[in-house]
C-alpha cells in the first residue's frame, strides 16, 4: 500500500515539475492539494508523511472527525465540496481555505460564522465557465459583482477563482478554457489588489494544461491515493 502511495506521488511530482519547467514556473511553485474525500486517516497521514501538507475535502460530516484526528500533524485544510447554508459554521471553523463560493449569502455567514480567534478565512469564488446548469458555480458576467461584494466582508480575504471544468480529451481545449479563467482573474486581480493572488485549477487529467495555463493550486485524488472505492 504504501510503496504503491510513494509510486504514485513520485510520479506526479515528476508530471508537476516537468509542467512548471514547461511553463516557466518556479519549481515547486504551485500547491498540491491532495484531495483526500474518502481516505481514510491512515491514508492522510501517509501523505503527510511525505511532505504534503494541504488537504482538500468534499464532505463536511466525514471531515470534521479526520481534521480533529489530525490535528497534532498542523495541516491545511481546504473545503472543496458543495456548500449549504445550513452548514457554514463548522466549515467556517475548521478550514483555512474554502474554494467554492459561488453566491453572497454563503460568502456573508462564513464570515459572520468566523471564529474571533481565527485568520481570516481564504476563500476562491467557483465560476462555472462552461455554463452547466448542474454544476456549482457563478457565471462569468456575474462574477465581477459578486467578488465587490466578497472583498468588503471582514473575516474572508478573497484570494482568487477556482474552476472545475467539463472533462475534455484534448490538451489544447484544455488549456484553452483554463485560459479563459485566467483571463477573468487577471482582469479582476487588477480591481481586488494583489492578495487575489491564487487560481485552484487542475485535476489528475489536466493538471499541465492548467499549470500551463498559470495554475497556483492544483486537486490531485486519483493519481495520488489511486482509484476511489
Ligand atoms: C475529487 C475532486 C478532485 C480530485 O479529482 P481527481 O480526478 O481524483 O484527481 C478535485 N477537485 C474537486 C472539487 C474534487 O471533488
Amino acid at each position: 500500500m504504501k510503496n504503491d502511495f510513494n509510486l504514485r506521488f513520485h510520479k506526479l511530482k515528476d508530471r508537476i515539475l516537468d509542467s512548471e519547467r514547461a511553463a516557466g514556473v518556479v519549481p515547486e511553485k504551485v500547491t498540491l492539494i491532495a484531495a483526500s474525500k474518502t481516505q481514510s486517516v491512515e491514508k492522510i497521514e501517509h501523505a503527510a508523511e511525505v511532505g504534503i501538507t494541504h488537504f482538500g475535502e468534499n464532505y463536511l460530516q466525514e471531515s470534521i472527525p479526520k481534521i480533529q484526528a489530525l490535528r497534532h500533524l498542523d495541516l491545511c485544510w481546504h473545503f472543496i465540496g458543495a456548500l449549504q447554508s445550513n452548514k457554514t459554521d463548522s466549515i467556517a471553523e475548521h478550514f483555512t481555505w474554502v474554494h467554492t463560493i459561488d453566491r453572497f449569502k454563503i460568502a456573508r455567514r462564513l464570515s459572520e460564522q468566523r471564529p474571533q480567534h481565527a485568520a481570516e478565512l481564504n476563500v476562491l469564488i467557483q465560476v462555472n465557465i462552461d455554463n452547466e446548469s448542474q454544476k456549482a458555480g457563478v457565471s462569468v458576467q456575474d462574477l465581477p459583482a459578486l467578488a465587490k461584494k466578497i472583498t468588503v466582508l471582514p473575516n474572508l480575504k478573497l484570494r482568487g477563482l477556482m474552476v472545475l471544468p467539463k472533462p475534455r480529451a484534448h490538451k489544447l481545449e484544455q488549456q484553452e478554457i483554463f485560459q479563459q479563467v485566467a483571463n477573468c482573474h487577471k482582469q479582476l486581480a487588477s480591481e481586488i489588489g494583489e492578495h487575489f493572488d491564487s487560481l485552484s485549477m487542475g485535476m489528475s487529467n489536466d493538471l499541465e494544461a492548467a499549470i500551463w495555463a498559470g495554475a497556483t493550486h492544483i486537486r490531485i485524488g486519483s493519481d495520488l491515493f489511486g482509484p476511489r472505492a
